[in-house]
């Protein structure tokens, strides 16, 4: 018979492995995935930002350079007039007017001046008394009086003298038609201006807009504190590094002031020794992608928790039944190596009550190979008597009541007709659910042992010498069928034999003659007990005793008389019994309808029987009395 091992399990002795690093690689994918979405969509809104502070670097440059190309327009005119029509009184009352008339209009323009070589005041917009005014102190002034470069200067930025406010000067030099120095022409603009007009555009609360003229002086600033314009930047990296630096560049710096890291973009004015600044913090750039970022990781996070969990578990699931599978198997191939090898037939009964295996073993014992009996019903071939009693232990079996039992039974053989079988019964269980899920049955033919047995139980129920019923199994007997006759309201006699002056019959003829006497005389009652629930029985000694269930009164009295008749008839010489000088013996008959109310049991019938045999003997021996006191019964003979 082949072993089925179910060996699936070993097959796959990674399986779990392999799902563990799936879920694994799994969640670490997802969660990679979700890292390299965020870094990408940081550096798109990096990118952005950049693009964005770039083009505000360049507009804002422009608006810086169109602003001082205004106020230079305005100066190449006035310088114009001025060289053209001189500086006397009538000419600068001629400029006066129309710097009056150019006042409501001048915009971004805070003021025009006019200045003579010795930097005296000539005109302005401003209204200010003129007299004794004089700015050939200031840089400007000097630059102009010193450099015949026509070019418009753009200078420090300075407290206004006629305002207070902070200015910056934008200025050009009046000459004299034979070239020398005449003067200069000024227009102001107030860096509030720009501080004002960068404080539209939103940079974050960290961000701020520089503009700074190429030698790195602060010229305006938003937000301001008062405190910026004016200050000397030079000495900051993207001054100091000027020549290396491209003109216009974005740039990341972290601010030695409060270490916040800014995105940065500069440009440097092509037209103008001009330099525009434009800074974020990196953080207020990054704000709104850190707060959808921080959502989604979260969301990826726990869902990435939810799946390793689940996996996980799954994992350990597979691993328990990896485990389980094992076991099995290796309890499958001992069961398997013992039921091969044992001498008892071993079977594997399913729920169903089919037979799922069988060892080889079965042959010798059922004549059945074990692959003609896989699949059968396995009871099919129990002895009809026996089948109520194996149903019913199979059925506790498989409900749990038992756990295991032993049962005698018969079953058909397949060339024998019949043999006994002992079988232990144990219910096998799913280890999973712990429910029967069949049962296990290890058989063994007991027919030899049991005919023994029978043999054994026969002869212990024997007399030696007369080969009739002995004492005991007549007591037995005797108690059964009381008990029936009760049950079932039938009659029952008996009648007791005591061979007439035995003693005297060994004393003549020897003890074995008397042992021969006494099985003849057992041989004619036997052949007296003619129906199949009568017995004969050898009571002690030379008494013996004939049951006779369901004989009334009547029935009894005839067998007795027949009896004696067979005695007679058998003429055993007995010279020391007058007047026959025959074997003769004296009965006692008694019969009664047992009722199962009746305190007295079948003793009593004993009793009776045994009185009548008394008064026999008293009577003068070889006859026949009935008992007519165990029973009320009106036809009784009395004794
Ligand atoms: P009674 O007519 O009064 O019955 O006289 P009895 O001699 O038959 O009665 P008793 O009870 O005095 O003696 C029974 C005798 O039966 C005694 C014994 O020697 C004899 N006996 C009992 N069992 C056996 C036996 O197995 N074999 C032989 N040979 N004799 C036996
Ligand atoms: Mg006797
Ligand atoms: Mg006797």
């Amino acid at each position: 018979m082949a072993v089925r091992i179910d060996n699936r399990a070993e097959a796959l002795p990674r399986l779990p492995l392999w799902a563990a690093i799936f879920v694994l690689l799994a969640c670490a994918t997802m969660l990679a995935l979700s890292g390299w979405r965020e870094w990408t969509s940081r550096s798109a809104d990096l990118k952005t930002a950049e693009v964005d502070m770039a083009n505000l670097a360049r507009s804002l440059t422009q608006h810086a350079e169109d602003t001082v190309e205004l106020a230079d327009a305005i100066l190449i005119g006035l310088a114009s007039r001025l060289e053209t029509n001189g500086t006397d009184p009538a000419a600068i009352a001629r400029v006066q007017s129309f710097l009056d008339l150019r006042k409501p209009t001048l915009g971004r323009i805070r003021g025009l001046f006019v200045y003579d070589e010795a930097g005296r005041w000539l005109a302005t917009t401003e209204k200010v008394p003129l007299a004794g005014l004089n700015n050939s102190d200031r840089a400007y002034f000097q630059h102009h009086r010193q450099s015949d470069d026509q070019r418009p200067h753009l200078g420090q930025p300075v407290k206004s003298r006629s305002g207070g406010q902070w200015i910056i000067t934008v200025s050009r030099r009046l000459n004299h038609p034979d070239g020398t120095f005449a003067g200069v022409v000024l227009a102001t603009i107030d860096a509030a201006y720009f501080s004002q007009f960068y404080s539209r555009f939103d940079l974050g609360p960290n961000g701020a807009v520089t503009l700074l003229s190429a030698n790195g002086i602060l010229l305006a600033r938003s937000p301001d504190d008062g405190t910026y314009v004016g200050r000397d930047m030079s000495r900051t990296p993207l001054l100091k590094e000027r020549t290396t630096r491209p003109f216009a560049s974005i740039y990341y710096f972290k601010s030695p002031l409060d270490g916040v890291r800014r995105l940065s973009a500069y440009r440097f004015s092509e037209r103008y020794p001009l330099l525009l600044l434009a800074t974020e913090a990196q953080e207020d750039v990054l704000a709104p992608w850190r707060q959808g970022a921080l959502i989604r990781t979260a969301i990826v996070l726990t869902l990435t928790a939810v799946i390793g969990a689940i996996g996980l578990y799954l994992v350990r699931q597979l691993f328990a039944r990896q485990r389980l599978a094992a076991a099995l198997a290796a309890t499958e191939a001992d069961f398997c190596l013992l039921a091969e090898e044992s001498s008892d037939m071993v079977m594997r009964i399913g729920f169903d009550e089919c037979i799922l295996y069988a060892s080889p073993s079965t042959t010798r014992v059922l004549g059945w190979d074990p692959e003609q009996l896989v699949g059968t019903p396995a009871l099919a071939g129990v002895n009809q008597e026996d089948l109520p009693r194996v149903e019913q232990t199979v059925a506790s079996l498989k409900r749990g009541d038992i756990e295991e039992t032993k049962i005698i039974y018969r079953t058909r053989h397949r060339e024998k007709t019949e043999i006994w079988i002992e079988t232990a019964l144990r219910a096998t269980r799913t280890p999973v659910t712990g429910m029967v899920d069949g049962v296990v049955a290890i058989s063994r033919d007991m027919t030899a042992h049991k005919d023994l047995e029978d043999k054994l139980a026969a002869l212990a129920a024997l007399d030696g010498l007369t080969g009739l019923a002995n004492r005991r199994s007549f007591d037995e007997r005797l108690e059964q069928e009381w008990a029936r006759a009760a049950r079932e309201g039938t009659p029952l006699s008996l009648l007791m034999i005591d061979i007439d002056h035995f003693k005297k019959y060994n004393d003549r003829y020897g003890h074995p003659a008397g042992d021969s006497c006494l099985r003849t005389v057992a041989g004619i009652l036997a052949a007296h007990a003619r129906r199949p629930a009568d017995l004969a029985a050898r009571y002690g000694g030379e008494e013996l005793a004939l049951l006779l269930p369901t004989a009334d009164f009547e029935g009894c009295e005839q067998v007795g008389a027949r009896l004696l008749e067979a005695l007679r008839d058998a003429q055993i010489p007995h010279a020391l019994n007058p007047p026959s000088e025959l074997v003769m013996a004296s009965m006692g008959g008694a019969s009664a309808w047992p009722d199962p109310a009746a305190s007295k049991g079948c003793i009593s019938l004993v009793e009776a029987a045994d009185r009548a045999l008394y008064f026999a003997k008293e009577a003068g021996r070889d006859r026949l009395v009935m008992s007519g006191q165990v029973m009320r019964w009106p036809h009784t003979k009395r004794a």
